[in-house]
């Protein structure tokens, strides 16, 4: 808690007080984020460092592998879909990035099983990408299967994200954009989802 503690004094007296002005019209006048960024909980693919975000600009949901669960409003308890109607639905924002990253412990267990420490949650929660897993062992030589299915999950979670109405209308609409992008985290850099499927690196 030490560090943690150290770290709040350094944004009080540093970035908060630079961005004070921002943080006090956020405040009187509310939040109009232009993005919901969705990243994974990993520690090292923090979306908020990774775009420099300030205060205000994106709204980010985090969860094991930035996984979208399809549309299902039952009585169950869904997280990540009460972002998404959050943040599409009240604030309106006009753009989801789907980010994925490489080295992601979520990914690795959608491939090689769940250790027993996260069957209770994480392996069940993996399962949504389950077809991914079926696709990636088949047609992907064992070097590439992690990255490719990092890669797969993003383009999941976007086929998962039109499956809720109010995202398809908007996306039809054209008032809504999905965007797809994948963080190597060795390197730091940035690849995007592009038309043809393919992940280029952002220039
Ligand atoms: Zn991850």
């Amino acid at each position: 808690m030490d560090t943690l503690l150290a770290g709040y004094r350094r944004f009080r007296a540093g970035s908060w007080q630079q961005q004070r002005q921002r943080y006090e019209a956020l405040a009187d006048q509310g939040q109009q984020p232009q993005a919901l960024v969705l990243g994974c909980i990993d520690s090292r693919a923090d979306p908020g460092m990774i775009f420099d975000a300030v205060p205000g600009q994106m709204i980010t949901v985090r969860n094991v592998a930035n996984l979208v669960p399809p549309y299902a409003p039952d009585i169950a308890s869904h997280g990540t879909s009460a972002a998404l109607e959050f943040a599409v639905r009240v604030l309106q924002v006009p753009q989801i990035v789907v980010l994925g990253h490489g080295l992601c412990g979520g990914v690795r267990v959608l491939l090689e099983g769940a250790p027993a420490e996260a069957r209770d949650f994480v392996a069940p929660w993996m399962s949504i990408a389950a077809s991914v897993r079926e696709r990636v062992l088949q047609a992907s030589p064992v070097e590439t299967r992690q990255q490719r299915a990092e890669q797969e999950v993003v383009k999941l979670s976007l086929a998962n994200l039109m499956t809720f109405p109010w995202v398809a209308e908007r996306v039809a609409a054209g008032s809504l954009r999905l965007h797809g992008a994948w963080f190597a985290i060795r390197s730091g850099v940035l690849l995007l989802l592009q038309a043809d499927g393919s992940f280029q690196p952002v220039t």
